[in-house]
């Protein structure tokens, strides 16, 4: 992996930030290798882990990267803005109370944590007759985010919660994925197979940076890598 992405605050002499895009670029590259044939998208949250977003995002979307992962409504139609309309951006947050429109209007996907968050968008798919994009976090482990197994269950049995929403992305989040040893990886790999098949067939995503070196078998159509990226 390159070095780690590099940053200096503007200097005494008016210089302007300086990030190390190609260290950046560099690491998803190398990730990009490891994952295929999946997809490697990227982790830009919290101003892609304080490098800059402004910077960073359009440089990892100039190497080819057209997947790209942020937390909340802000951080999407910030990236929205710096990346035009081509790139697909999930929204970790999901639907807060209020925001189904405003996600909708600006193009996000958002992944939808509860049946409550299901619920809106369904709701607004039925309102503006018109399928609308969601990837799903199912709860495989330890994780606070995410549909427990009861949820998955309860989806399952009544299809009809999902009507009106395109299902893209089926995803859950590892917990221990930084030791490769602890039982708790394959656990939850086990778990997210069995939850993928109780739902609609389609793409699925488990592995963050860590994840992706636990092999092939956790890498599913698409990667998710964030700390990895900026030289951790
Ligand atoms: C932050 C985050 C990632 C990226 O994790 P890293 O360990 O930084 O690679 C992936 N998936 C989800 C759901 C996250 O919240």
């Amino acid at each position: 992996m390159a070095g780690p992405a590099t940053f200096s605050a503007p200097n005494s002499a008016g210089g302007a930030l300086r990030v190390d895009l190609g260290a950046l670029v560099a690491n998803w590259r190398l990730l990009s290798t490891v994952a295929a044939p999946a997809m490697c998208g990227a982790v830009v949250k919290a101003d892609a882990y304080g490098v800059g977003v402004a910077k960073a995002a359009p440089a990892l979307a100039a190497a080819g990267c057209t997947t790209f992962f942020v937390a909340t409504l802000d951080e999407a139609i910030e990236l929205r803005g710096l990346l035009g309309p081509g790139p697909t951006i999930f929204m970790f947050n999901g639907i807060l109370p209020g925001t189904a429109e405003d996600t909708h209007s600006h193009g996000i996907v958002p992944v939808l944590n509860d049946l409550g968050q299901i619920e809106e968008w369904h709701g607004l798919a039925s309102r503006s007759d018109t399928p609308l994009p969601a990837a799903l976090h199912t709860d495989t482990g330890m994780s606070r985010l995410g549909l427990p197994p009861s949820e998955v269950a309860t989806l399952s049995n009544e299809p009809r919660r999902m009507e009106g929403i395109d299902l893209r992305l089926v995803m859950s989040h590892l917990a221990c994925a930084e030791d490769p040893d602890n039982p708790m990886n394959e656990a939850q790999l086990i778990e997210f197979l069995r939850q993928k098949a109780a739902l609609l067939p389609g793409p699925a995503s488990l592995a963050n940076s860590s994840g992706i070196f636990l092999g092939a078998g956790y890498h599913f159509e698409l990667v998710r890598p964030g700390v990895a990226l900026y030289g951790a």
